[in-house]
């Protein structure tokens, strides 16, 4: 080694590292990587990364989430959904669908196609509507508040299907038929993918396609594909016109090329096609869209029915992922922000309405506890999807984003109904046309279980994903560790490790500064209201890029095993991610002081949840003393965020059970309507009743008190009160609408022996 010349020595510190240093941790490596399949590889390629990758650098730039527009909506969006998507709506009575129909009515039907509600993401030169993804989600958020029949029913042609990946991938020709019939419902499709065999697991499906020749319409020895498949739980399959097929394609003759074994495919088959069998339909828990199975028997089609074409054999997984990456993030969410502002609405209402000892429910403790948690997470779940939608509209495609906001949303809104159903007691319990409730309960594990069920996509996608994709330097590792030459290979690997570990060093410092500063010195953006919640986020962030680090290095390979671990840092990752998008939709509305209680509560419950689950990381990971180390270091006072306090949480459920702004804005466009015949218009008349007889029922009651009146509120006695001056009979009258109505809400239905 020569010391005496400076380059030398940086030269030979340079070797000495690489020997010493990144050649074992390399041959570590190789060793600890799991091999990854081809399908794994096309999913974690799929999309991009956003907000998540700030959030994984432990430094987030906050001008990559500031400079993201709000979500907006043209003149033609707007009318849309202010007029043909409130006319759907009024047309929906959902215990009809759900109880008597079990489908649509004709009439639905037709005004969905008439209408174009199929064709939302389909451009205008192909005769569609061409929505944003912030208008596509306000229609099917509208819809889903009526009817999930009818939103399900909008939501799969304009979700991952057959209009999706023609767009993306489609051949002129394909396009130039396919797009102008599914737009006006000429065509409906389904999209065919899940099996028996083959759920979440769908790369393993065992459906086939086998490259030949036959003849085809009268024409010999047309080139195509000989196909067998069975799939089921397919929406819309009962009904659908076309079927957009996901199939493992086999050439054992060679006809398009050396490649036996092409991979998974995806074609367009119209269920008319000889061999095509549609089933019967399932009954997915009682809610009346169309579901069933279907499969084929010796279906030949010709190559020009697979999406895209000959040049797109085996590329049907990447088509699928890549449109998943962001398809899953407007549909669900949607749907689950309906269920949620719906029984912010119509709970919250019920508990002003309902008495009982002698008060409105809501008024006690307990329930504003649980009105609280509604009006919060409501608040938080429509952060998150107006945010991530006018994200998509600003060109990304945030793979990781969708898979967290599919889980979350669809969690949350579970959580949110279930409270709602507390509330509500045995009226939500009791089905019938004036139970408002209980169709949505029924329905959610649907919303839980598709497009990715939730516990894989919590334990194994979010992290998974995540650590790879948006991980500064693991997908250049991982690059650098698969090239052929050995010295640039190690060349490479050297310098993207030692940048590795300076992030990790400075992640290691900001966490710890951070940790003895409170982060108060962070330099972050918001006002005096939300910089303190920037700057947990600040924090977290950086102990979450830390210790993400820690267990890729101690755990390696075998994380991806490791669910309890990844289901954790999916939920640090998702929490920061929800409570960077409440800041910013509170922002984006304008930093209302009125809506301050709901940010305040969603901010603290969501950094409070991430400070439990990093915390809960320490307890998880396989060697001790270093967990401990760095959560002394990291958290040495334990989660530095409370949930929050009962005060704010009345302040937030008062929000519920007042007719105000604040309340508008959060529940801001659902379908409301004010038919006292209708079982969620009869809540909007009896809550305002309710509202407006609450001053002269304070007078009873003060009277009553004073012993000035007898104890009820019966005719006699609102007579007596009116006879001794103590109420109008303007006033009476007002106490009587209300009586009414109240009556009305908490009637519910009842059926002869045989529930008829
Ligand atoms: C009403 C309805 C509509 C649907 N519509 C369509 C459609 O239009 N087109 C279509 O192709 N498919 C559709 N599906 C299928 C849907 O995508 C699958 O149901 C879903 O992929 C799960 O598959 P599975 O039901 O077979 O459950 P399984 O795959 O058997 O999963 C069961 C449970 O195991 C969990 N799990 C599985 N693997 C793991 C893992 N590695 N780690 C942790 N947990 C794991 C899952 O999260 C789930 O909780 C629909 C399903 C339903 C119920």
């Amino acid at each position: 080694m020569n010391w005496s010349n400076p380059f030398n020595c940086l030269s030979d510190l340079t070797s000495l590292r690489r020997r010493f240093i990144s050649r074992p941790v390399f041959k570590l490596m190789q060793r600890a990587l799991p091999k990854m399949s081809q399908t794994e590889r096309e999913a974690l390629e799929a999309g991009n990364t956003w907000w998540d990758a700030e959030l994984f650098s432990g430094k987030p730039n906050w001008s990559v989430l500031q400079d993201c527009p709000a979500a907006k909506f043209t003149t033609e969006e707007q009318a849309f959904i202010n007029g043909e998507v409130e006319t759907l709506c009024a047309m929906l009575d959902d215990w009809d669908i759900t109880h008597h129909r079990h489908d649509l009515p004709p009439a639905v039907w037709a005004y969905i196609k008439q209408h174009k509600f199929c064709g939302m993401i389909i451009p205008k030169r192909y005769n569609g509507l061409a929505f944003s993804e912030c208008a596509h989600s306000e229609v099917v958020m509208k819809i889903a508040s009526r009817s999930s029949t009818a939103a399900v029913t909008v939501m799969v042609p304009n979700s991952l299907g057959p209009a999706k990946l023609l767009l993306a991938y489609g051949t002129e020709r394909q396009k130039d038929y396919y797009l102008p019939r599914l737009a006006i419902g000429q065509e409906i499709p389904a999209f065919a993918l899940t099996g028996p065999h083959a759920g979440s697991d769908a790369s393993a499906m065992p459906d086939t396609g086998v490259v030949c020749r036959s003849l085809f319409e009268g024409k010999e020895k047309v080139l195509g594909i000989r196909l067998n498949w069975e799939k089921r739980y397919i929406t819309l399959g009962p009904v659908a016109t076309v079927l957009g097929l996901a199939f493992k394609l086999y050439d054992p003759k060679h006809l398009l090329g050396d490649q036996e074994n092409i991979g998974i495919t995806v074609a367009l088959i119209p269920t008319n096609t000889p061999g095509v069998s549609i089933g019967r339909r399932h009954n997915p828990l009682d809610s009346a869209f169309q579901n069933g199975p279907n499969w084929g028997k010796d279906v030949f089609i010709p190559m020009d029915w697979i999406i895209g074409g000959a040049a797109q054999v085996g590329n049907g997984w990447k088509m699928l992922m890549q449109c998943l990456a962001t398809g899953r993030a407007v549909s669900l969410p949607a749907l689950s922000v309906a269920a949620a502002k719906y029984t912010c609405r119509n709970t919250g209402a019920y508990a002003r309405i309902r008495k009982q000892f002698n008060l409105p429910i809501g008024e006690f403790e307990g329930i504003a506890e649980v009105l609280a948690r509604i009006a919060g997470e409501t608040y938080l779940l429509d952060a998150a999807r107006s945010v991530t939608a006018a994200a998509l509209d600003n060109g990304q495609k945030p793979a990781v984003i969708s898979a967290i906001i599919k889980y979350e949303l669809t969690e949350r809104m579970r959580r949110i109904v279930n409270d709602g159903m507390d509330i509500q007691g045995g009226s939500g319990i009791c089905l019938g046309p004036k139970n408002t409730l209980g169709r949505l309960y029924q329905i959610i594990p649907v919303a839980i279980t598709v497009e990715g069920a939730n516990i894989l996509t919590r334990s194994m996608m979010i992290f998974g994903q995540g650590a790879i994709r948006c991980h500064p330097f693991v997908q250049q590792e991982m690059a650098a560790l698969t090239l052929d030459n050995p010295e640039q290979t190690l060349q490479q690997f050297d310098a993207v490790l030692f940048k590795h570990i300076a992030f990790m060093m400075r992640n290691m410092g900001n966490g710890v500064w951070y940790a003895l500063s409170n982060a108060r010195f962070a330099s972050v953006p918001g006002d005096l209201q939300t910089q303190r919640y920037y700057r947990q986020i600040a924090r977290l962030s950086a102990a979450f890029a830390l210790v993400t680090d820690v267990a890729l290095l101690t755990l390696g390979g075998t994380l991806k095993r490791k669910e309890s671990i990844s289901g954790r840092f999916a939920d640090v990752l998702s929490n920061l991610y929800l409570c960077s998008c409440v800041l910013k939709h509170y922002q984006n509305q304008g930093n209302l002081a009125e809506d301050a209680p709901l940010m305040h509560w969603a901010c603290q419950q969501s950094l409070n949840r991430a400070g439990q689950s990093m915390l809960a990381i320490f307890h998880k990971l396989p060697s001790k003393s270093l967990p401990w180390l760095l959560r002394g270091l990291l958290f040495p006072f334990g989660n530095p965020t409370a949930p929050p306090s009962d005060v704010l949480a009345q302040q937030v459920a008062a929000i519920l059970l007042h007719d105000s702004p604040a309340r508008d804005r959060l529940t801001q466009g659902i379908y409301i309507n004010q038919n006292p015949e209708d079982a969620t218009g009869k809540i909007e008349v009896a809550f305002k009743a309710v509202l407006a007889a609450a001053p002269v029922e304070a007078k009873i009651h003060q009277a009553q008190k004073l012993k000035q009146l007898a104890k009820g509120l019966d005719s006699v006695n609102l007579q007596a009160a009116v006879t001794k001056g103590i109420i109008t009979g303007d006033e009476a009258q007002l106490l009587e609408i209300a009586s009414q109505a109240r009556l009305g809400v908490i009637t519910v239905d009842d059926f002869s022996a045989s529930l008829q």
